[in-house]
């Protein structure tokens, strides 16, 4: 197999050679055809994540076929599947045993603390994989399993509100945006200030109003999701929800909240943040992606121009997901 291997944190990746990976029991060895590129791989990359597996193999948006499987599974050969952040929980944790594994207490996780999908091949827990149809493609698919299923997760902890605003229009924002206007919400975007390129992308997928993050919306919103990195932005996003508004931080790194006064936080106002996902959060959003016909827009690169994708990821050159394919 091939695989980009991010060796040294902050260092670019290398490509590299291994032996095709054996699967353990309970374990199936995938043939990718697709991986997305997440924001989060940027913070693997970058040190900004506790105790990384390294040398590590980042990607956690993984769409292939089932290749070879270890004792106890009973996937079959060729089948097509997604791979997701969640790549173990332990099943007997506290968190575990209340429908909460998304906090479970000695998690892995593909592409952090396993070997992801920047590869020709990776090893993945059949239990944890999610069944995928063989007419999706693959490319498409891909941003689905984490852009999608962490948006909705973010958008579930936002509650049922009808106006919601989306800091940060990138790859999870441009999949919730189309789930929410599929519900029959209204979408308000907020971007980069003076980035009419992504303001334009976000009304084309429904965004009715578009603007700058530091902006105010017209309307005060039933609840804001923060997919921008930026602890900056919560105030703001404070001010612009209603009495009882809910603001949900979706990223898993976000750089420091400033101080602000009490009354943004007032009248019953709060503030979240959304860790990981529960398989039930992929089982929910995968059916209602299809349902929906959410369609990721999707820039691809070969395997081996990995570092150009995050390069592009990171200066915001993108519209949509960047999605790497072996
Ligand atoms: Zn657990
Ligand atoms: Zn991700």
């Amino acid at each position: 197999m091939r695989a980009m291997v991010l060796r040294r944190l902050g260092e670019r990746l290398a490509m590299e050679e291994r032996p095709d990976p054996a699967p353990g029991p309970g374990q199936i060895r995938i043939r990718i055809e697709a991986c997305g590129v997440c924001r989060t791989d940027l913070h693997v990359v970058d040190g900004e994540l506790p105790n990384p597996k390294l040398p590590i193999v980042p990607g956690h948006e993984i769409v292939g076929r089932v290749e070879a499987a270890g004792e106890g599974v009973d996937l079959k050969l060729g089948a097509r599947v997604g791979a997701a952040w969640l790549a173990h929980a332990d099943g007997t944790c506290a968190y575990c045993r209340s429908d909460r594994e998304n906090l479970c207490d000695h998690p892995l996780f593909t592409g952090y603390t396993r070997d992801g999908g920047y590869a020709t091949h990776a090893i993945a827990e059949a239990a944890f994989v999610f069944p995928l149809s063989d007419d999706l493609d693959p490319v498409a698919a891909a941003p689905l399993l984490c852009a999608g299923l962490i948006g909705w997760r973010s958008l579930k902890m936002a509650g049922d509100g009808r106006t919601i605003g989306i800091y940060g229009f990138g790859a999870a924002a441009h999949i919730i945006a189309q789930v929410c206007r599929w519900q029959g919400r209204r979408v308000f975007a907020f971007t980069k200030s003076g980035d009419a390129a992504g303001q334009a992308f976000a009304r084309s997928l429904g965004a009715e109003w578009a603007g700058g993050s530091e902006e105010q919306p017209p309307e005060p919103l039933d609840a804001a999701i923060l997919f921008a990195p930026v602890g900056a932005l919560v105030p703001g996003a404070l001010a612009a929800v209603r009495k009882g508004g809910r603001v949900v931080c979706g990223g898993i790194h976000m750089s420091d909240i400033p101080s602000f006064p009490y009354r943004l936080l007032w009248e019953e106002r709060s503030v979240s943040s959304v860790a990981n996902l529960t398989r039930q959060d992929g089982r929910e959003f995968l059916a209602l992606a299809a349902q929906a016909g959410v369609r990721a827009t999707t820039k691809p690169y070969p395997l081996d121009r990995a570092n150009e994708a995050l390069a592009d990821l990171r200066g915001g050159r993108l519209e949509g997901a960047a999605v790497l394919a072996p």
